[in-house]
């Protein structure tokens, strides 16, 4: 018999394959698959831990010396075949690494999990007569009391005994009432040691779903499809539809997950599930440590755990009975890993959903346009939302061209009439939120009067301006030039990079609005540990009543109070260099209007632009969603691009620019010359939108083509060949397919 052993720690890419290794005689009653083995490798025959992935009675035939497995580590299997079949998905589907596929798909080994802590529960017990408690409950007195008194007295006089924090699950918060209770000698308070049993759902936390939303449910329970997408206006419920959903797959016994941008973890989400769930609900995310992450895998595996909702690095837990996955805000770029291995959490949502006959609900307000396509060509099921949920309003919105402002004498960044409005707003005891969306270092040069963008002539894409060189540069065919003194277009001085900072919007703030509370959200104010859930309590208790951020505050929070939504610059996303740029902005602010009004009162919203004529900003006014879609799926289709394509893009890092342009056009002559039959078209090398990283300039060539497995065989040919033929001593060569960004 013969092992398949893939290597632990192959940090080598010459190792970081399948070796073969036979089995003596008298290890081949432990020998299982996905078992850790000792293997001897190299000249030195030096001892290696491996995965045994296959076990085979022959091979082919080889002229060395097949070396036998020296020992089994573990007495069961510690990776199951559903993780084996995934590690080779990931291998073959992304020509990822086994190192980098295993450390994704396994928690760390070495980890100690960590012990459920002998369970110390809070009880409340009964401690007067039910009589006593009776009278009680008939007099007077009680009946000006609380209704939290009576549930909880209910619930103690018919179990005797209940855990405090099922308590809280049931009717919420209710640490005076108990106190109460206690004064009056009804009560106590004991600590239990107990075995962790699994909550019971609570179907009195569950909404009735309204008719639109018990349609897109029933579509999606009746479905035979694999892949379903629910498509739903921000605030129609979504949340509502799927949690019905996972009701249902938790209730016959199956498992579920949920993934959610990693911001969208907020407490508000967690409290969603937990309230519902209890504790068969577990929650990951990246400040989790190597042994609380060991600790969720395992119960997870063994059930103890129906549903994790995380981050997309939690598509790949080992939940058991796995039967529904869940990706809201489908349309988010964090999806796509863009560390090896680079998977896109969708695809491997559908592949393992595939393997277990299960689900994949795609959710969104906006989803992206490759799965808008799917929808619309009925690749998968498509099931919709178009009011909002509990008799919200869509918000009224208002576009204020800031050329305007300019000519009237007004130079800040907040237009009179956004200034105007906060004013009212927040008179008028509302809250106000204030988005700027300012990530990456590429900035394109409008003229700040007329609004005229300066575009490449060759591509009608917008110019990068590079501040190193202070040039112009079009991304697309490298082609240069010159930052003009004066608009070409109407010859006036006021031309100038984009660029306006969260920061100097928060300074405006300060100096006018500075009694109402003044919040900012961004990467910068959010890094500590902690730190989010602070700024959107606070903002939540009304302790501030602004709240200025990046596109985190679009996210999924649902305040009831904020009547004010304000996009301070729509045109910094609209020309950034990347391909998706229109349908990055219309997502953004779609999503960010939606926080718009989703109370009482009705919402405003409005957009400041240099560019008021730009279809995508009266698309989204005018909610224009189909329109939209279709318009960029043209666009789409015409330039050759995703869905309609696939993008190979190579990037290339050194410590010297000199050298690293030598060589990247050096691997350029490459792909020319095994691209005779012209099947793909090769954008670059050019710089990279972020320049140098590090001290490592960066460049970098795109590849568009058709057919993703031949792109990516060719697209790694290539490399291969230049790496063998070439020197690559100071170079540092990566790769992405479909990525999800550009830089
Ligand atoms: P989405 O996920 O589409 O943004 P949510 O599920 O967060 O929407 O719902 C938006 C708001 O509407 C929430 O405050 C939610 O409690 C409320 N809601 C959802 N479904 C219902 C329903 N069937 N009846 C009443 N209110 C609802
Ligand atoms: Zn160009």
């Amino acid at each position: 018999m013969f092992a398949r052993v893939i290597l632990d720690h192959a940090t080598n890419k010459a190792i970081d394959r399948m070796f073969t290794y036979k089995i003596p005689k008298d290890l081949l009653e432990k020998c299982k698959i996905g078992t850790r083995v000792k293997v001897p490798f190299g000249f030195g025959n030096r001892n290696k831990t491996g995965y045994l992935i296959e076990i085979s009675p022959k091979i082919e035939d080889v002229s060395y010396t097949i070396k036998n497995i020296i020992d089994i580590m573990d007495k069961e299997p510690i990776i199951d075949m559903e993780q084996i079949d995934l590690l080779k998905f990931l291998v073959e589907y992304y020509g990822a690494s086994y190192a980098s596929s295993i450390n994704a798909i396994l928690p760390p080994v070495s980890a100690k999990a960590i012990e459920d802590a002998k369970q110390q529960e809070t009880y409340i017990v009964r401690t007067a007569s039910s009589d006593q408690i009776c009278e009680y409950l008939d007099s007077n007195e009680s009946k000006k009391s609380k209704s939290k008194q009576l549930s909880i007295l209910a619930t103690i006089i018919t179990h005797g005994e209940a855990p405090l924090s099922e308590i809280v699950r049931s009717i919420g918060k209710c640490d005076s009432s108990i106190n109460t209770l206690i004064g009056k000698g009804f009560i106590k308070k004991i600590k239990k040691e107990v075995e962790q049993t699994k909550s019971k759902i609570l179907y009195n936390k569950f909404m009735t779903l309204n008719t639109e939303q018990k349609l897109a449910y029933d579509k999606i329970m009746a479905s035979d499809d694999l892949c379903i997408l629910l498509e739903g206006v921000t605030g129609s419920g979504k949340t509502e539809v799927f949690l019905h959903a996972i009701r249902d797959v938790v209730d016959s016994g199956k498992g579920v997950i949920v993934l959610v941008p990693e911001i969208a973890l907020t407490k508000q989400t967690q409290d969603r599930f937990i309230e519902r769930f209890g504790n068969i609900v577990a929650l990951t995310h990246s400040r989790l440590n190597a042994g609380e992450r060991k600790q969720i895998y395992l119960k997870a595996k063994e059930g103890r755990v129906q549903i994790v909702i995380g981050p997309r690095s939690a598509v790949f837990m080992p939940v058991k009975n796995l039967e529904l996955i869940i990706i809201d805000e489908e349309h988010d770029a964090s999806y796509k890993s863009e560390l090896p291995p680079k998977y896109n959490a969708i695809e491997v949502a559908i592949w393992r959903m595939s393997r277990n006959n299960g689900k994949v609900i795609l959710a969104s307000a906006t989803p992206s346009i490759e799965t808008y396509y799917k929808a619309k060509t009925n690749q998968i099921e498509y099931a919709t939302l178009t009011q909002r949920a509990g008799g919200a309003s869509m918000p009224n919105i208002e576009i204020v061209d800031m050329r305007d402002e300019l000519a009237a004498g007004n130079n800040n960044v907040i237009s009179s009439r956004l200034h105007g409005q906060i004013e009212a707003t927040l008179k008028a005891d509302k809250q106000v939120m204030l988005l700027l969306n300012r990530r990456g270092h590429s900035t394109f040069i409008s003229c700040r009067k007329c609004g005229f963008v300066m575009k490449c002539h060759h591509c009608d894409m917008p110019f990068t301006y590079h501040q190193r060189q202070n040039q112009l540069i079009c991304h697309y065919c490298m082609y240069q030039e010159e930052v003009p003194a004066i608009c070409p277009n109407c010859q006036n001085k006021h031309i100038r990079f984009f660029g306006n900072g969260t920061q100097k919007v928060e300074e405006y703030l300060n100096r006018h609005f500075e009694n109402f509370g003044i919040a900012r959200m961004d990467f910068d104010t959010t890094s500590k540990k902690g730190s989010l859930n602070e700024i959107l309590t606070a903002f939540k208790e009304r302790k501030t009543n602004v709240l200025v951020g990046t596109q985190m505050i679009s996210k999924g929070h649902d305040f009831s109070n904020v009547t004010l939504v304000g996009i301070i610059a729509a045109d910094s996303s609209l020309y950034m260099e990347d391909f998706r740029a229109n349908e990055r902005t219309y997502q953004l602010l779609t999503q960010t209007l939606g926080r718009a009004g989703r109370g009482k009162n009705k919402g405003n919203v409005i957009i400041q632009t240099y560019s008021p004529d730009n279809p995508v900003l009266y698309q989204v006014k005018l909610s224009k969603h189909k329109e939209f879609y279709e318009q960029e799926l043209d666009i789409r289709q015409v330039l050759g691009y995703p869905p309609f394509a696939h993008l190979f893009v190579v990037l290339m890092t050194a410590d010297d620019e000199q050298l690293l342009i030598e060589k990247i056009n050096m691997l350029y002559r490459y792909y020319e010359y095994y691209n005779k039959k012209k099947k793909f078209k090769i954008i670059g090398p050019v710089q990279a939108s972020i320049p140098r990283i590090a001290n490592r300039y960066r460049y970098k060539i795109t590849i568009i083509g058709e057919d993703r497995e031949l792109i990516l065989l060719y697209g790694r040919y290539c490399i291969d060949k230049f790496s063998d033929k070439e020197s690559t001593d100071f170079i540092k060569i990566s790769w992405d397919v479909d990525p999800k960004s550009m830089i």
